[in-house]
């Protein structure tokens, strides 16, 4: 099964593409954790990403492009994947498109998660991650323990910060968003609220995948 789960930041992309890997044993492609795992080695990608991230824009479509490209080669990929954040422009669709083409593959589906602005701007401002496990920790509902946030251990990223997360707001809506329509177009979309708890929103991801016959 070859999926493209779509939504703006903050829709819990990460949180039901985890899931989904669990339930379907197929790998989650997700270009920021690919991305951030540049910047961490000090790559040449990553030092050209990191600028582009940390103000919460778009890195360049050709970079993406060609990272996605080595990862969809790989062995793992074959039985299927879970794509995470991309792709994110109409240029990324049409190159995912080729890509998938050359490498004899199609699209099953687009999984698109539907959350409000103001409910993805109190979601992300409120994630917090911890240095020492890499558990992310949501300050409103699922806080870290007064320890780690005492020791300094858990951090906030720095494109969660509110001013960076409205920026990658409107870079959504802006570059992104077009791909509803793009996908609606071709018959693959699948439109999920995504509101609801992470259980309830994967059970109707389920339903959704299971009607469509997938
Ligand atoms: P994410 O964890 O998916 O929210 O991605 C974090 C950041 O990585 C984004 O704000 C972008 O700067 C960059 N990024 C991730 N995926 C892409 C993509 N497909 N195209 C361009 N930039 C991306």
């Amino acid at each position: 099964m070859n999926l493209i789960l779509l939504g703006p930041p903050g829709a819990g992309k990460g949180t039901q593409a985890k899931m989904m890997v669990e339930e379907f044993c197929i790998p989650q492609i997700s270009t920021g954790d690919i991305l951030r795992a540049e910047v961490t080695s000090s790559s040449e990608l990553g030092r050209k990403a990191k600028a582009y991230m940390d103000a919460g824009d778009l890195v360049p479509d050709d970079l993406i492009l060609k990272m996605v490209k080595s990862r969809l080669a790989q062995k793992d990929c074959a039985e299927g994947f879970i794509l995470d954040g991309f792709p994110r422009t109409i240029p990324q669709a049409e190159g995912l498109k080729s890509l998938l083409s050359e490498l004899s593959k199609k699209l099953d589906g687009v999984v698109s998660i539907e959350v409000e602005d103001e409910e993805l701007v109190k979601r992300l401002t409120s994630r917090w991650i911890s240095k020492s496990t890499g558990k992310i920790y949501n300050m409103l509902f699922d806080p870290p323990p007064r320890d780690l946030i005492d020791s300094g251990d858990v951090y906030q990223r720095d494109d969660d910060k509110e001013a960076t997360v409205r920026n990658r707001l409107q870079v959504y809506k802006k570059k992104t968003e077009p791909l509803i329509n793009y996908y609606k177009r071709s018959g693959l979309l699948l439109s999920i609220p995504g509101s609801g708890e992470p259980g309830e929103v994967f059970a109707c991801l389920k339903k959704t995948l299971y009607d469509k016959g997938l």
